[in-house]
């Protein structure tokens, strides 16, 4: 997803292996990454870009004048199946905002006002009203605009749009207007004070350059848990296009009904949204708005519309890399490139890692000419540190550290890109032509020598295997009765966020990190005392993954070993297992010890056993439960608990208590109870499980507040108000340690809060 798709990478790898010697040599010794750019772009044959055209084609992004009736019926099936999501994202696969498009893409006019009927009674049904309200007022629009038509519509589709506009006024008066809720709570939660040093920080923060470590934050006062930290947006971000295959041509497969990540954000807010409103001039770009369609457009989609298939085979580290340069400008890109080349011709001793920073990093700027030093990279003269380009380019690109096939092959996508942006801006777009937007699609301010910005377009790819930041959100996914739902952590947008990029990382974080749309904001997670150093996590968790896998993933990715206080404990005591993955005495239950035999720690006990025993045994269990959750994910509640039960059994003969395999077996078990509507038992296991998420990621964590939130829609649904109203308390205190008011599941907890003591009965006559 991050780098090119996996035919393109081999067929680059394979090509570098096939590269006589002498020429391997000149590009893993070039000294500057213009070098490295230059040696390898020469590389690039006709025959090279002929193979990623077809790959490319692949990805059809085009318009396709049969698609709105195919998406027209795909929907209607959808919809009688009563699958409300993927009905509206078909009807906005179609979606035809007015009557003249309509009529471009050859769509039977008299059928698009049933359509957007259609579309607003799923959106309707999904609770999603501004959504269903806008479809609404475009329907009506669209009556008014087309003579023809408000002759035409027939009685029942006035009808149903009346009915339809009721029943929205209706809904509208019983929930609260989210956005205008969302727009106070945005305000609300400022930065304390605002840091004259450093941009989106706040004044608790103070950026500190160090020989060894380079740049890192420290706590300039002490901090306490749940404090906003850093709330800033995004310099740049791009959509993730979710995980899918190319569309092979083949009649079946012509159009795509898959619903990924790409149908149901917004591609430039990230917002989540039903009804998207599609470029129009390529089928893959949708936006939540017109607004977003125009801001787009005139940022960056313009040149980026006719490449769509190009960049999806390229990567999303290739498209960043585009995006940032299309954003800042020509001007602005060779003017910081320029400093750099003047930089790195000066005669510096690489003696020590300082200077080095300093060298890879442009820690100077222009000021009246002259050169002058700064004492950090990326400030300004006066030393502040801001959130824009010049702070962007100073991110280490770690040249000497990427293996010279890696260069070669960020080196050659970029190249290709760089040849494609030419040849479209001497030749006029031609998909959509009838729209006068996409006139403008042929882009004058294009540099005609494209190798500077293919140079600097590669320090951004290369950049960005250290510095790009994952957009993540929650996705709350619950059975078909959808009572007690799980969540898990999505990857929606890859982003570049300069002062995050500051923080270093701990694989046991004392911050938290939370988005809405492309804003990250960065909270303590537990008190930081005054010069403590503030750090997050780059991925590996010590919660999730293993000390040893943990610094092979730091070392090959961020090339450095860590050294964190996680990370010495269980270096040197590599015996002590967590508990969360540790195996139990089959005759007494106390911990078993051991390598590649373990044996009893109950003195007295003789039990011992070999250790692939045990991990083979663990193995089937696994299989077992994932059989039990597709039971449960299928609405087969009497079997899953049966095969649950059993694999409880099995588990507590040889796991521990607080295993996390015994977690998710309790989980399952909860979810099912639910469905079946016992509260109690429901309540219990995830008790149970609500234990082991304690003791594998600690009872402030993310984690454990998903969990109590859980548990708070099961006493909440099962009306036991004191059990709810203490749980959801509780839940509210973790999960705002982690994040803003505006989480959906903060919210829902206040809503389920203000049901309770409404509910709850005022003591009327209590001494009868
Ligand atoms: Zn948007
Ligand atoms: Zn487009
Ligand atoms: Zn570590
Ligand atoms: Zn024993």
């Amino acid at each position: 997803m991050d780098l090119p798709v996996a035919e393109w990478k081999s067929y680059l790898l394979q090509k570098w292996s096939l590269l006589p010697k002498s020429i391997q040599v000149t590009v893993s010794t070039a000294e500057t990454l213009s070098d490295v750019f230059l040696h390898s772009s020469s590389l690039l044959q006709p025959e090279d870009e002929i193979f990623l055209k077809r790959l490319s084609q692949g990805y059809s992004v085009g318009k396709d004048s049969g698609a709105p009736l195919f998406y027209r019926e795909e929907g209607n099936k959808t919809f009688q199946e009563k699958d409300y999501t993927v009905a509206a994202v078909l009807y906005s696969k179609m979606c035809l905002k007015d009557i003249i498009r309509a009529q471009t893409h050859g769509y039977p006019e008299r059928l698009q006002p049933k359509i957007m009927l259609r579309k607003a009674e799923c959106l309707m049904a999904l609770g999603r009203l501004q959504e269903a309200r806008q479809t609404i007022s475009d329907l009506e629009r669209n009556f008014t605009a087309s003579p023809t038509l408000a002759d035409f519509p027939s009685q029942s589709v006035q009808r149903n749009l009346h009915l339809l506009k009721m029943k929205a006024q209706d809904k509208e008066n019983l929930t609260e207007t989210f956005p205008v809720a969302l727009a106070k709570t945005l305000e609300g939660v400022d930065l304390r004070e605002e840091n004259k040093q450093l941009s989106n920080a706040s004044s608790s923060v103070g950026l500190c350059m160090d020989p060894l470590k380079g740049r890192y934050l420290v706590a300039t006062r002490e901090i306490l848990p749940g404090e906003p930290l850093v709330k800033e947006d995004a310099f740049v971000s791009v959509l993730n296009p979710g995980e899918l295959p190319p569309l092979h041509h083949s009649l079946e497969s012509k159009w795509d009904t898959r619903v990924t990540n790409g149908d149901l954000y917004c591609h430039r807010c990230l917002k989540h949204t039903l009804a998207t409103v599609p470029c129009d001039g390529c089928s893959y770009a949708k936006y939540c708005s017109q607004e977003c369609l125009q801001q787009a457009w005139k940022l960056y989609h313009r040149i980026e519309c006719p490449l769509g298939g190009l960049l999806l085979t390229l990567g999303v580290f290739c498209h960043i890399a585009l995006r940032l340069t299309l954003l800042v400008g020509f001007q602005d890109v060779s003017k910081i490139r320029k400093l750099c080349d003047e930089f790195s011709n000066k005669d510096i001793p690489e003696s020590s890692n300082w200077v080095k920073t300093l060298n890879s990093g442009l820690g100077e700027i222009e000021k009246n000419g002259k050169i002058v030093e700064t004492p950090i990279p990326g400030c300004d003269v006066n030393g502040k540190y801001e959130s824009n380009y010049q702070a962007v380019f100073n991110l280490l690109p770690h040249t000497e550290n990427h293996s010279p096939e890696h260069k070669f092959l960020c080196a050659l996508c970029v190249s290709a890109l760089c040849r494609q942006l030419e040849a479209a801006s001497f030749q006029p777009v031609t998909t959509g032509a009838s729209s006068s937007q996409l006139k403008a699609a042929v882009a004058p301010e294009l540099c005609p020598d494209m190798t500077v910005w293919g140079v600097v377009m590669l320090r951004h790819m290369l950049q960005l295997q250290c510095n790009a930041q994952a957009i993540t959100t929650i996705l709350h996914t619950g059975s078909k009765e959808g009572i007690v739902t799980g969540s898990r952590q999505v990857r929606l947008a890859t982003g570049i966020f300069p002062v995050i990029s500051l923080l270093n990382h701990s694989c046991s974080p004392n911050t938290s990190v939370s988005f809405v749309s492309t804003v990250a904001t960065i909270r303590a997670s537990q008190r930081i005392g005054k010069g403590q150093e503030i750090l997050h996590c780059y991925g590996p968790h010590k919660s999730r993954i293993g000390v040893a896998e943990r610094q092979q993933k730091l070392r090959s990715q961020y090339f450095f070993d860590c050294t964190c206080p996680a990370c010495q404990t269980e270096t040197r005591c590599m015996a002590a297992r967590p508990r969360w993955e540790a195996f139990c005495c089959n005759s007494c239950r106390a911990p078993m010890q051991g390598d590649d035999v373990l044996s009893c720690g109950r003195r007295g006990c003789a039990e011992s056993v070999r250790r692939d025993h045990l991990t083979s045994r663990l193995q089937d269990l696994r299989q077992q439960v994932g059989m039990a959750q597709k039971l449960l994910s299928d609405g087969k509640l009497e079997p899953a608990i049966q095969q649950l039960s059993w694999c409880q059994h099995d588990a507590g003969s040889f796991l521990s208590a607080e295993h996390a395999v015994l977690g998710e077996i309790e989980d399952g078990l909860a979810q099912a109870c639910a469905a079946l509507g016992d509260w109690q038992k429901s309540a219990t296991h995830l008790q149970n499980s609500l234990r082991v998420v304690e003791a594998r990621h600690g009872p402030s964590s993310v984690e454990m507040g998903h969990e109590l939130f859980k548990l708070a829609q099961i006493f909440f649904n099962g009306f036991a108000v004191p059990e709810a109203l203490s749980t959801i308390q509780k839940a509210e205190e973790v999960l705002s340690l982690h994040c803003g008011p505006w989480d959906d599941e903060i919210q829902e907890l206040q809503k389920m809060k203000s049901c309770l003591l409404d509910l709850t009965p005022t003591p009327v006559g209590s001494s009868v």
